[in-house]
């Protein structure tokens, strides 16, 4: 299967028609960004790693009854995926507070949680991704009450299968951050990515940061923790 037109450039991916109507190209970029796109730079490696890794779990999950959009690896960057209509919604799962949760509670980093949380952001850059509840998403017509509840019940799913993958390889999974789609014929599926630059990642024993808060935070060593996730899940040396 080989790129056609651009359809859209994000700020981690592109995403590339082709010959079938029903599949797209995604195509992974080193480009990050942080703070609603105010930061800027690159993760040398971190297009080829976010690939293999998102199609590495991607599969997996596939296997444990999650439906996702995934199709086939076309090589380091690029993956055949089903065209979906991303439902407008970043789905965020939380199993240890950080970031905006600690922020906006006046809460430490690290308090773990005795069961996972959720939350939706309503995908709108211009509006800067607001807080969103379930109620709200109905009645801004962005998602059914039938596809949020498909939507919980396979978010809470992939939290409990990348939970035990991480700890099977000494890395606590804080939270992390889902987009669904629609297919063709309607089925809602997990679509974008799941990467160091969706999820954190701390070290089971040292609680070290293995994700893109390394960049956020400007902590050094980025490309050498986005590696270091790699070898953990067996997929580098
Ligand atoms: P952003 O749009 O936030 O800058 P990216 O750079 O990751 O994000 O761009 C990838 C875009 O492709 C995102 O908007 C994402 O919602 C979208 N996308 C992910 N998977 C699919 C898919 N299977 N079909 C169509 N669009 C998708
Ligand atoms: N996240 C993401 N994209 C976003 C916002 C958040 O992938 O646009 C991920 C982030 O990497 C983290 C989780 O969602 O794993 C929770 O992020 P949080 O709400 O704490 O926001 P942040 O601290 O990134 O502003």
């Amino acid at each position: 299967m080989e790129k056609r037109e651009q359809l859209y450039e994000g700020k981690a991916k592109k995403v590339f028609a082709t010959d079938d109507p029903n599949l797209v190209i995604v195509s992974y970029k080193d480009d990050a960004t942080a703070f609603d796109g105010l930061k800027k730079g690159t993760i040398t490696g971190k297009g080829s790693i976010n690939n293999r890794m998102t199609n590495f779990l991607m599969k997996k999950l596939e296997a444990a009854g999650v439906p996702t959009h995934l199709v086939e690896e076309l090589s380091d960057r690029d993956t055949l995926v089903k065209k979906v209509s991303i439902v407008p919604l970043e789905v965020i799962i939380r199993n240890v507070s950080a970031g905006s949760f600690s922020k906006k509670y006046g809460v430490p980093e690290g308090i773990v949680f005795d069961a996972p949380t959720i939350e939706f952001s309503y995908k709108n850059d211009d509006l800067h991704d607001p807080l969103l509840n379930a109620y709200h998403a109905v009645a801004l017509k962005l998602a059914t009450w039938e596809e949020i509840e498909l939507i919980k019940k396979y978010a809470f799913a992939v939290n409990d299968f990348l939970k035990a993958e991480m700890l099977a390889c000494g890395v606590t999974l804080v939270d992390f951050k889902l987009e669904f789609g629609k297919t063709a014929e309607g089925q809602i599926v997990l679509a974008d990515e799941i990467s160091p630059d969706t999820c954190r990642f701390w070290d089971v024993k040292t609680n070290e940061k293995l994700d893109k808060d390394r960049f956020r935070r400007d902590l050094g060593n980025v490309e050498g923790a986005y590696h270091e996730m790699m070898k953990r899940l067996g997929l580098a040396e």
